[in-house]
């Protein structure tokens, strides 16, 4: 090795840094090859330059591990649903009998034509099953008031419409029961003493004491 800067074995001019790798790739079943190779190694002069980016290079194993992670949290997100027993509750599902986990009683009155009407007590209740939305007692002969049951396995809003819907009857910012807007009478609706637009999309809540009236 009496010429640093040229290869031993083909004599062409090679940097002393890049002979490793010129032995490599040029000469990598040549006799000689390995002896020289270990000669080199020991020699500071021909230690392979570093390459910009060494420190950190994007590896097959980085990829692999970011790709995992993702592919676990898509799985989470799809599997989430299937994993709770709630995913498909609705307003017309039966209640389980254990204690509801969420029980609230909002308070409804529908006057017609000036008249109270006689909400019903067992809205939404058979023999084999309770929805979300029922009554237990009819409307109060003082108040007229109807307590309305809310009961569900899960925290769950349910709306005025839920509740004419487990009721059966229309209810419409154009209808209530079997009356309908005919010019001199219309719908309105009150929650808590103000006016309220809202109508079937009203989400209920805890004590909340809605009027609906129909007449002129
Ligand atoms: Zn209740
Ligand atoms: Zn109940």
């Amino acid at each position: 090795m009496a010429r640093p800067n040229r290869c031993p074995i083909c004599d062409v001019p090679v940097k002393a840094e890049n002979l490793l790798r010129h032995l490599d790739d040029t000469h990598p079943r040549h006799a000689d090859t390995p002896s020289l190779k270990e000669r080199l190694r020991t020699d500071e002069r021909y230690r392979p330059a570093a390459r910009p980016g060494e420190g950190f290079r994007v590896r097959r194993w980085h990829v692999a591990t970011i790709a995992a992670v993702l592919l676990i949290a898509a799985g989470a997100y799809a599997v989430a649903p299937l994993l709770d027993p709630w995913a498909t509750f609705s307003v017309r599902s039966c209640i389980p009998s254990d204690p509801p986990a969420y029980h609230i009683h909002p308070f409804l009155r529908i006057d017609i034509e000036g008249s109270p009407y006689p909400i019903p007590g067992g809205i939404g209740i058979t023999s084999s099953c309770t929805n979300p939305v029922h009554t237990h007692d009819g409307h109060d002969p003082t108040t007229h008031f109807v307590e309305v049951h809310v009961e569900a396995p899960v925290r769950r809003s349910f709306t005025l419409g839920d509740f004419f819907l487990v009721w059966g009857q229309p209810f419409s910012p154009s209808q209530v029961l079997s009356h309908t807007e005919d010019g001199t009478n219309r719908v309105t609706m009150t929650v808590n003493g103000s006016p309220n637009g809202l109508y079937g999309s009203l989400v209920l809540a805890d004590q909340q004491q809605i009027v609906i009236t129909y007449g002129p």
